[in-house]
């Protein structure tokens, strides 16, 4: 393990604190932002659970003033949280064509056939390896739910059920099995023990190999507001700058990065082995550190604005829907995203002021939204409502659900999309 000249890792890891950064090891008591009480998002109750109560944890972020992760406790076990997941990736169209074109360009620019092979984590019910099984790769998926790697067995994607770390790692480069590229889609803020994570990956590289990660972009969620893709699920928030720091420390270099629009914007960062020399660095690693410095990620004090233009996203949603309802307009929601329980929870919007909400997945229809208990049926719902709005709850996703959603015009519905701030179209 290499370390940097700025960032000694294993001294950092010395430190004690009460509230340890997740990455350094130093104290954290910086607040990024408080969203106050919320019940795991990926956990939606069945009608018998209606009588029962639900946990609810903080939602307190923290900056650490030394690598500038941005983070949440860990309230939570991973077991808790994943083993029983309900997010099937394989829901949304934009997001398989996303998939497909990654596949077909890594294959491309790696040059990657039948005889490489492809390890991803958290792979999830085969949405991406699926494409590289088409391709004729062979690949191997890793994901911690069994009920979700189920999906992917089926359809032809070899995947192992179990969580991911240095020691798992260790096993398949000790049975050969090193990878030419390791994959890994929006799990890094899933991730409780960073370190044993990342090390992880570099111990699946072959020599030569490579390494993507996604994960949404720290400096969008700042700048689009994003702040309901902040749930217990996500227990650390991502700059190229402090990923930069945590691949250094690991022995990997990012060689490029590229910017995505997906999940509201995110970062796809291209690394290799530190030792490896047969990759160039690219120009856009550069201009996005720069682009983050000027947006003050690299001070303490550039991440404390966020907070009061959160506050002020709430008192506008809440003051919408207050109106719509004593109008005695009626209000659905569409979709059940985990993100729509922190939006829903920190605004405290409930039944009264959403009648209900619609899911494609059918894992979803027939149970309700953590703690707001508002109900989710099949998209069919809308049609036979007609309500006078639609709040696109998966705003990432807002173009693709308008766009199929255009008969709520038949009857003059509209549609709200909550972030980045209110809007009616
Ligand atoms: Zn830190």
């Amino acid at each position: 393990m290499t370390t940097t000249a700025t960032l000694p890792l294993d001294a950092a890891r010395q430190q004690t604190s009460a509230r340890p950064c997740r990455f350094c090891g130093a104290h954290l008591h910086r607040t990024f932002v408080d969203l106050g009480l919320s019940p795991l998002c990926e956990t939606y109750p069945s009608t018998a659970d209606l009588n029962r109560g639900e946990m609810y944890y903080p939602l307190h972020v923290y900056v650490c003033d030394r690598c500038f992760l941005v983070q949440l406790e860990q309230y939570e076990s991973p077991e808790n949280i994943f083993s029983d997941y309900a997010y099937f990736s394989s829901y949304s169209d934009s997001w398989l064509k996303h998939c497909d074109n990654y596949c077909g360009k890594m294959t491309e620019r790696f040059g990657l056939g039948k005889d490489s092979f492809v390890v991803e984590v958290a792979s999830n019910d085969g949405y991406l390896l699926q494409y590289f099984v088409n391709r004729n790769v062979p690949v191997l998926g890793i994901e911690p739910a069994a009920n979700v790697a189920k999906v992917a067995v089926e359809k032809g994607v070899p995947t192992l059920v179990q969580f991911f770390g240095a020691k798992l790692a260790s096993q398949l480069a000790a049975d050969g099995r090193c990878a030419d590229l390791v994959l890994g889609n929006n799990v890094l803020a899933q991730v409780p023990d960073l370190n044993e994570f990342v090390e992880g990956l570099k111990i699946l590289l072959k020599p030569q190999g490579v390494l993507t990660l996604e994960f949404p972009h720290l400096l969008q969620l700042i700048e689009h507001n994003e702040f309901d893709t902040i749930y217990h699920e996500h227990f650390s928030y991502f700059s190229l700058l402090t990923t930069l720091r945590i691949l250094d420390a690991h022995g990997l270099r990012a060689f490029d990065v590229e910017e995505l629009p997906t999940h509201g914007g995110s970062l796809r960062v291209y690394a290799c082995r530190a030792e490896d020399h047969s990759k160039h660095t690219a120009p856009t690693l550069a201009k996005l550190i720069a682009a983050e410095e000027a947006n003050g990620l690299a001070s303490p004090e550039g991440y404390e604005r966020f907070a009061a233009q959160v506050k002020e996203t709430k008192f506008a949603l809440v003051d919408f829907l207050v109106r719509a309802a004593r109008e005695g307009k009626s209000v659905a929601g569409y979709g059940a995203p985990g993100k729509s329980a922190t939006l829903l929870h920190y605004c405290g919007i409930g039944k009264d002021l959403i009648a209900y909400t619609v899911d494609r997945s059918p894992y979803k229809q027939g149970r309700f939204l953590p703690g707001s208990r508002i109900p989710i049926y099949h998209p069919d719902r809308i049609r036979e409502t007609t309500p006078d709005y639609v709040v696109v709850l998966p705003w990432n996703l807002k173009s693709e659900i308008i766009e199929q959603l255009q008969f709520i015009r038949d009857w003059g519905g509209k549609f709200v999309v909550p972030i980045p701030s209110v809007t009616v179209c």
